[in-house]
């Protein structure tokens, strides 16, 4: 891979262009040109050929894509290659739904255990996960060598959660509470606000529909 920093944008299509190809390689399509990969992922054939760049060189100009290398290369470069176990932290309404969702894009993310409070569901087995007590975190994520967890506890009991999480050794965060979570710059945060995102698109219908009636 060149030594350059992937933007932003081009890190969230790599899944995307992951998964196509994985359909792909399962119907026994040995090649693929960068339009039909534009037409199947809809995202413009130059941009395509703007992300592969990133990664040197990926096909051959006119040729098109040899699509098990590079269903290969990008399970790799996705860590999809490795069986990555991660811990989710809260398990209220959404946490139970995402102990129940199946990561369907990948073949290697398991939730290995889910951790809470609440006596009720301290012991028992969700989905076919572990709940574990708030007080055996740290134990089981150096266990479980869990490097990911998912947070969906209340925004106010989130930042000591967090801090805990970053003292097991946690490298990774993704957090669904509203909270803006501190954490040192060595572990990443994804926030999933599904509220904001919900309220930037009813801004953007809005937006929308006042420029149709202009
Ligand atoms: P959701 O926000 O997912 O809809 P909910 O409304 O069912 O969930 P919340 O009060 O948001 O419930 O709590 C989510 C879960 O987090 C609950 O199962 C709760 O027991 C758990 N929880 C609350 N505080 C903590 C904490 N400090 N550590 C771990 N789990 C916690």
């Amino acid at each position: 891979m060149k030594d350059q920093v992937i933007p932003k944008a081009t890190a969230k299509r790599l899944p995307l262009y992951y998964r196509y190809l994985r359909i792909l390689n399962n119907s026994g399509k040995q090649k693929v040109s960068s339009t039909e990969l534009s037409e199947a992922v809809q995202v413009d054939s130059a941009t395509i050929r703007r992300d592969f760049s990133y990664f040197g060189e990926l096909g051959k100009r006119g040729y098109g894509y040899d699509v098990e290398a590079l269903m290969n290369f990008f399970a790799k470069t996705l860590n999809d290659d490795h069986m990555s176990n991660v811990a989710l932290v809260g398990v209220g309404n959404l946490g139970s739904a995402l102990l129940k969702y199946k990561f369907h894009q990948s073949n290697s993310i398991r939730i290995s255990a889910a951790f809470d409070v609440n006596e009720d569901i301290v012991g028992r087995i969700v989905d076919g996960i572990p709940v574990y007590p708030l007080s055996d975190m740290a134990e089981q994520i150096k266990l479980q060598q869990i490097d990911i967890a998912i947070l969906t506890v209340p925004a106010e009991s989130s930042q000591p959660i967090v801090d805990d999480l970053v003292k097991s050794g946690i490298k990774g965060i993704l957090n669904f509470t509203p909270a803006r979570l501190h954490a040192p710059k060595s572990v990443l945060v994804q926030n999933v606000d599904l509220t904001n995102e919900l309220q930037t698109l009813i801004y953007f219908l809005h937006a929308n529909s006042q420029d149709e009636n202009k």
